[in-house]
């Protein structure tokens, strides 16, 4: 088990049962395999679905974030060069806290939207704004 799993699972512990346990949002594990010198991410669309975002704001992250290229293949990201799922996970995770969860109520009810040239993530559930 990585490190960042065994960090992962410490988290899950940390989190109190009673915070929207009715409809709880997981966020899926994140498949990945290797093709030659590249990494798919399996099922993105699929991912790109359940954040309810753009699929070029997530790929767009995700290849900033690993520092390569890459290109949406049907369902799957196709990023250039060779990461670790756990590194990959990580990265959507950062990804779900930064751009899909309410800093005030910890909702993934939001939506990002454009004002004045600035990103700003709005949550439906509470109405907090926050610039990203
Ligand atoms: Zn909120």
């Amino acid at each position: 088990m990585s490190d960042y799993e065994d960090l992962l699972e410490k988290g899950q512990e940390e989190v109190p049962e009673d915070i929207g346990s009715e409809n709880r949002f997981e966020i899926p594990e994140i498949k990945t395999r290797k093709e030659g010198s590249q990494t798919i991410i399996e099922e993105f669309k699929g991912l790109v679905e359940r954040f309810n975002r753009d699929e070029k704001h997530l790929s767009n992250y995700i290849q900033n974030e690993l520092g390569t290229a890459g290109h949406i293949e049907g369902d799957e990201l196709v990023l250039n060069g060779e990461f670790r799922r756990g590194k990959v996970n990580e990265k959507v995770h950062n990804y779900a806290d930064e751009y899909l969860f309410c800093p005030e109520c910890e909702r993934p009810d939001t939506e990002i939207r454009k004002e004045k040239g600035v990103e700003i993530l709005k949550c439906q559930a509470c109405g907090a704004r926050t610039p990203v």
